[in-house]
């Protein structure tokens, strides 16, 4: 008798299907290119204020913008964000700012080794 329980997780592994088709990709309103959903920050009205919806759970509609700067920046010089939102008027985009700010800099601290 050969009861191996490895065989059970082997045969899961390979009835598995590509998790690669399965990744929910997003396109960002400033650069306009398309990228994995975690690496694009969904932005959202509450009120009259554009805010960070980084569980991307706010109701309603959302925009997505890659977690640069230069993405947020360039989203904002075509007004794309107010387009993407159906709002009028220009809009306060530093609490998204910031939030872009935290992220990337925690993404760049998370390395304990620096040159
Ligand atoms: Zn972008």
């Amino acid at each position: 008798m050969t009861d191996s329980p490895r065989g059970e997780v082997d045969y899961e592994t390979v009835t598995r299907p590509k998790a690669s088709a399965a990744v929910p990709t997003r396109t960002c309103v400033g650069c306009r290119r398309k990228g994995a959903r975690s690496e694009l920050l969904r932005v959202a009205m509450v009120g009259d204020e554009l805010v960070p919806d980084l569980p991307a759970r706010l109701p309603g509609r959302g925009a997505w913008v890659h977690l640069e700067q230069d993405c947020l920046a360039l989203a904002v010089r075509r007004r794309a964000l107010p387009r993407a939102l159906r709002v009028s008027g220009p809009l306060d985009v530093t609490a998204v700012e910031e939030q872009i700010e935290v992220l990337t800099t925690v993404h760049l601290g998370s390395g304990s080794k620096k040159p």
